[in-house]
C-alpha cells in the first residue's frame, strides 16, 4: 500500500503526499490476542494469500481504549471477487460499495470491505459510478470515514496502527472530530452527526469545536436522510446503554428538536427535560445490568419511554378516567398523537405503532394498581400486563418511586418480538444493512431528499 516501515513513527504515503503516524507495537495497547478468533483468521487468510488486511473502524477504537469492540470490521486491498473465492462461506451485499460477509459457526458474521476512496465527491452527478472508481488506497479510506477516531487500521504482522487523520491523538485527548471540513462531511451525509454525537456519547469524549459548530449548523438536514436510516440510528442510541448521554448532547446541540420537534426547545438546556432524563437514566441502568444477554428492553418500548414525557403533558395519560367512552377516547388521541410526532417521521412498522399504543393506553389503570401495590387476578391475566407493568415500573422509579425489580425483564429477546425496524431492514450495519455509510435506496447516494435544497 505504499507503506514502508522505517523504524520510526511517521513515514510518508506515497502518491498524495500526506503522512502516515504509524504507531510501533510498544506504544499502544493492542495485542492480537484481543482481537477475536474469526477476525484473525480472516486476516491471516488474506495475509497467506498475499493481500493486506486490516481491522478498522470501532474495533480499533474499542481496543485502544480497553473495551470490547461490538464487531470486528476488516478492510482490504482484495476486491470482493477475490473475496468470495478466498472465504467460500461467504456473500456480498450492497449494491454500490460492494461487502463481503464471513459466515462462521455460531452466526458469526465478520465484514470485509474493499478499501475505497471518498467516491461521495461525486454525489452530485446522478449517474452510477463505475465500480473501479470505489476502491482507493489506505490513506483515502482513512480519510473517507466518520471520525478520527474511526479512522484508525490496525496491522496484524507488525502489531502497528496506521493513523493519517490524526486518531491516535484524538483517542489519547478525548476528543470527537469529524475528519476533513466538518460542514461538507456532514452535507454530504449528515447522519454523521448522529455518529458523532453517538461516540462522544458513548466514550465521554469532549466533541471538538469545529466539528460541533458544524453539527449545529446543519442539524436540519438530518430531515434530508431516508427515515428509517434515522430511525435505526435513533434506536442504537436508545439500546446503548448511554442514551442519557446520548440526548443530553442531542439537546446541547439542538439536534434533538431536529429529530423530536414535537419536544418543545426549552429555554436553557437544563429547562423542561428533566423527566425525560430520570427514565433515561433508568434505562441505562437496565441496559448495564442486561449487558450480559439477560434481559433486554424491546426497541417499541424504548421509543415510547422516549415520547412518555410529552404524551403525558399532551394527553395527561396518568390522570385519565377509562370507564365510559373514556378508554376508547384516549386511544383514539394516542393513535393520532404518534402519528403526528414519530410513526410517519421515523417510518416505525405498524405492529411497532400497535405496541406503544397498547402501553400508553392501559398507563392509567396499570399506574393506579401500581401505586397501590396490588395487582387483580385480571389484570395479570392480561396479554399486556407484563410489558405494560415493565413501562410503569421504569416510569414510577424515574418519578421517585421504588427501584424496578430487574426480574421483570428477565429473558431474551425473543424472535416473534415486536419491533419498531424491520429487524435486517436497511440502513444499519452487519445484517441489517450493507453499507454504514451509503443507503442502497435511490436517491441519491446517500439517499438525501433532493427535493427539498439541502443547501450544502
Ligand atoms: P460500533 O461500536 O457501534 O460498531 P463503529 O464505529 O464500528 O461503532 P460501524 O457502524 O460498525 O460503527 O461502522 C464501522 C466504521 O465504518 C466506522 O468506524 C467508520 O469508520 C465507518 N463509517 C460508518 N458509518 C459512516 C459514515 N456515515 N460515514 C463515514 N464513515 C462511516
Ligand atoms: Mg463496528
Amino acid at each position: 500500500m505504499g507503506i514502508e516501515s522505517t523504524g520510526c513513527t511517521e513515514v510518508q504515503q506515497s502518491g498524495s503526499g500526506t503522512r502516515a503516524n504509524i504507531i510501533p507495537e510498544n506504544d499502544h495497547p493492542i495485542r492480537p490476542g484481543d482481537l477475536d478468533r474469526e477476525a484473525l483468521k480472516v486476516l491471516y487468510r488474506l495475509r497467506d494469500a498475499g493481500f493486506s488486511g486490516y481491522l478498522v473502524g470501532g474495533g480499533v477504537r474499542d481496543l485502544y481504549l480497553g473495551k470490547q469492540p461490538k464487531d470486528f470490521d476488516i478492510s482490504t486491498n482484495a476486491r470482493p471477487g477475490q473475496l468470495r473465492r478466498l472465504f467460500r462461506n461467504s456473500r456480498t451485499i450492497g449494491r454500490r460499495f460492494r461487502l463481503v460477509q464471513v459466515f462462521f459457526r455460531g452466526n458469526k458474521i465478520i465484514e470485509v470491505s474493499t478499501l475505497r476512496s471518498q467516491s461521495e465527491y461525486g454525489h452530485q452527478d446522478t449517474r452510477v459510478l463505475p465500480a473501479n472508481n470505489t476502491f482507493g488506497t489506505l490513506e483515502e479510506d482513512a480519510f473517507r470515514r466518520d471520525l478520527t477516531i474511526n479512522s484508525l487500521f490496525y496491522e496484524i504482522d507488525t502489531n502497528t496502527i496506521i493513523d493519517y487523520v490524526g486518531g491516535v491523538s484524538d483517542l489519547n485527548d478525548g476528543i470527537v472530530r469529524i475528519v476533513g471540513d466538518p460542514d461538507v462531511r456532514i452535507t454530504r451525509d449528515p447522519v454523521r452527526i448522529l455518529r458523532a454525537l453517538r461516540h462522544a456519547a458513548r466514550t465521554g469524549f469532549t466533541m471538538d469545536q469545529e466539528s460541533f459548530r458544524a453539527i449545529v449548523t446543519h442539524r436540519d438536514k438530518l430531515n434530508l436522510c431516508p427515515s428509517s436510516r434515522i430511525r435505526d440510528e435513533i434506536i442504537k442510541d436508545l439500546v446503548s446503554g448511554f442514551s442519557r448521554s446520548w440526548v443530553e448532547l442531542c439537546i446541547r446541540s439542538r439536534v434533538f428538536f431536529t429529530l423530536f420537534p414535537f419536544y418543545d426547545q426549552p429555554a436553557s438546556d437544563e429547562d423542561g427535560m428533566e423527566e425525560l432524563d430520570a427514565i433515561l437514566t433508568v434505562v441505562d441502568r437496565l441496559q448495564e445490568h442486561g449487558k450480559d444477554g439477560s434481559m433486554h428492553l424491546p426497541d417499541y418500548m424504548l421509543m415510547a419511554l422516549l415520547l412518555y414525557p410529552w404524551l403525558q403533558r399532551e394527553l395527561h395519560l396518568l390522570q385519565r378516567e377509562l370507564k365510559g367512552g373514556g378508554y376508547r377516547l384516549l386511544f383514539n388521541d394516542i393513535r393520532q398523537a404518534l402519528d403526528a410526532s414519530i410513526c410517519g417521521r421515523l417510518n416505525i412498522k405498524r405492529s411497532g405503532k400497535e405496541a406503544m399504543t397498547t402501553l400508553f393506553v392501559n398507563m392509567p389503570n396499570i399506574h393506579r394498581h401500581q401505586e397501590k401495590g396490588d395487582w387483580p387476578k385480571w389484570l395479570k391475566k392480561k396479554s399486556y400486563f407484563k410489558d405494560c407493568a415493565k413501562f410503569s415500573a421504569i416510569i414510577a422509579e424515574a418519578r421517585g418511586g421504588t427501584a424496578v425489580n430487574t426480574d421483570l425483564f428477565a429473558g431474551p429477546i425473543r424472535p416473534d418480538e415486536v419491533q419498531c425496524a424491520n429487524r435486517h431492514g436497511g440502513g444499519g450495519r452487519g445484517g441489517r444493512g450493507s453499507n454504514p455509510s451509503f443507503t442502497e435506496k435511490k436517491g441519491g447516494i446517500f439517499g438525501l431528499r433532493t427535493s427539498r435544497s439541502s443547501g450544502g
